[in-house]
């Protein structure tokens, strides 16, 4: 369920700060500590899984809160031409921290990541 050595876990354990955009029982996001756009937000699940290549059938209900989560969020957070979505995955996908995460990307250009 959490890992003890994992940041993102530890972020949702309180034990790190983060600048928390929105939390229920399933999902945290929290603004990138290095943000690549004028927006841009981590959306992650409260329970520990690496990597998108890792989820099942068991994980349904909060990945699909995680795109309806997306669109909300930007609008709350004042972005009204568009975003984009970005879920690493891997080494060759580009991850860095191996706790499932999608970033969300917001605001005037140049906002993409890697
Ligand atoms: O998708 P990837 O694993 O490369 O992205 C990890 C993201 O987590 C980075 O954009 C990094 O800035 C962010 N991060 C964060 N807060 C932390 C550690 C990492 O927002 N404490």
């Amino acid at each position: 369920m959490s890992d003890p050595n994992c940041i993102f876990c530890k972020i949702v354990a309180g034990q790190i700060p983060c600048k928390k955009v929105y939390e229920d029982s399933e999902l945290l996001a929290f603004h990138d500590i290095h943000p690549w756009a004028p927006v841009h937000v981590l959306i992650i699940p409260k329970v520990h899984v690496a990597m998108l290549s890792e989820v099942d059938e068991t994980h349904e209900k909060w990945l699909g809160k995680m795109l309806l989560l997306a669109p909300k969020l930007m609008k709350e957070l004042g972005v009204t031409n568009g975003f984009r979505t970005v879920i690493n995955t891997g080494p060759d996908g580009g991850q860095e921290v191996y706790h499932l995460h999608m970033h969300v990307f917001g605001g005037p250009r140049p906002w993409a990541k890697g």
